[in-house]
């Protein structure tokens, strides 16, 4: 049996074990998934134990995203321009670093009806995620990326170190937002602004008032399933989605990795649905 897991400080409300397991059983495979707490500073050690013990590979989630692009044997292409690795499949001794969060977000873009080529899209926040859901924007084919953040040299070097052109940092003051909102046909929030656990939210949401009435807005938020922005947008009337999707759709991708072969995506993403029901 593969054993694998999702590794992470604190990791206690990771969902990937619920999500896996319940995709392990509907496609019938020989494979184990848990939760392993390994803080900050570990992360090399666990790589080698994991090696050693024969683990089969392993999630990531904070804070070792960033630690394994160093680490690992063989870095993708997705996770080398994003500067983050979320899987990690062990092979024959060696580690292989891959990221699923920007085809997890695409995938879940493109099922909300939001498909962002030719698109002008704003994008708030300059954090892990923000990384890659701008570059599998201009993946995508988006016309150009407005990433606005509280820091905004946060949001420069997050623009600088993708290396493609396309994407453009600005500051997250209520005018600025307001002005490129008005140019966007797509608005994407990846600030952890209204999330559970946190007391912070928008401090004035009336950017909203200034994107045309055909934007979709996409919030990687999933708990709450609905937050404040999400609901001004929909009461303006636009097309809305939260993050649940992406976190299925990234952890479809990485549960193919592990097998190393395709698999029903769609039965699978139903399935990491219904397990998530009620725990969210
Ligand atoms: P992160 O690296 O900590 O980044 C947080 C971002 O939020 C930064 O841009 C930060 O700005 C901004 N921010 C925090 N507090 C703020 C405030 N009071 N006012 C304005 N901006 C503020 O976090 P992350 O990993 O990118 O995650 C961001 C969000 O995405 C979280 O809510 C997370 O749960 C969600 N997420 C969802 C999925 C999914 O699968 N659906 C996947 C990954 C993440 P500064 O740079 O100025 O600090």
């Amino acid at each position: 049996m593969k054993r694998l897991c999702v590794i992470g400080d604190p990791v206690e409300h990771s969902k990937s074990p619920v999500i896996q397991t319940a995709m392990i059983r509907a496609a019938g495979l020989d494979m184990s998934y848990d939760a392993q707490w390994v803080t900050a500073g570990y992360t090399k050690a666990w790589l080698e134990y994991a090696k050693r013990e024969g683990w089969a590979g392993f999630n990531a989630t904070m804070p070792h995203k960033q630690a394994l692009v160093k680490l690992v044997d063989e870095l993708s292409d997705d996770a080398a321009r994003i500067g983050a690795v979320n899987t990690v499949c062990i092979r024959e001794g060696k580690a292989y670093g891959h990221n699923t969060d920007g085809a997890g977000f695409l995938r879940a873009l493109r099922l909300a009806g939001m498909d962002p080529q030719d698109r002008c899209v704003l994008v708030l926040g300059a954090g892990g995620a923000a990384k890659a859901v701008v570059y599998a924007l201009l993946r995508a084919g988006a016309r150009k990326v407005v990433v606005a953040n509280r820091t905004v040299k946060h949001a420069g070097a997050l623009c600088s170190q993708l290396g493609i052109p396309g994407a453009m940092a600005c500051g997250f003051s209520r005018e600025t937002l307001y002005r490129w909102a008005a140019q966007s046909q797509l608005l994407i929030n990846c600030t952890s602004l209204g999330m559970t656990g946190t007391d912070s939210q928008f401090e004035d949401l009336s950017f909203l008032d200034g994107l045309p009435r055909e934007t979709g807005v996409f919030d990687l938020i999933y708990s709450p399933a609905r937050t404040a922005l999400l609901e001004r947008a929909e009461q303006l009337g636009l097309n809305t989605a939260n993050g649940l999707d992406m976190l299925i759709w990234q952890g479809v991708y990485a549960l193919e990795l592990f097998a190393d072969k395709r698999l029903d995506e769609t039965a699978l993403a139903a399935e990491a649905r219904k397990a998530l029901e009620g725990m969210l």
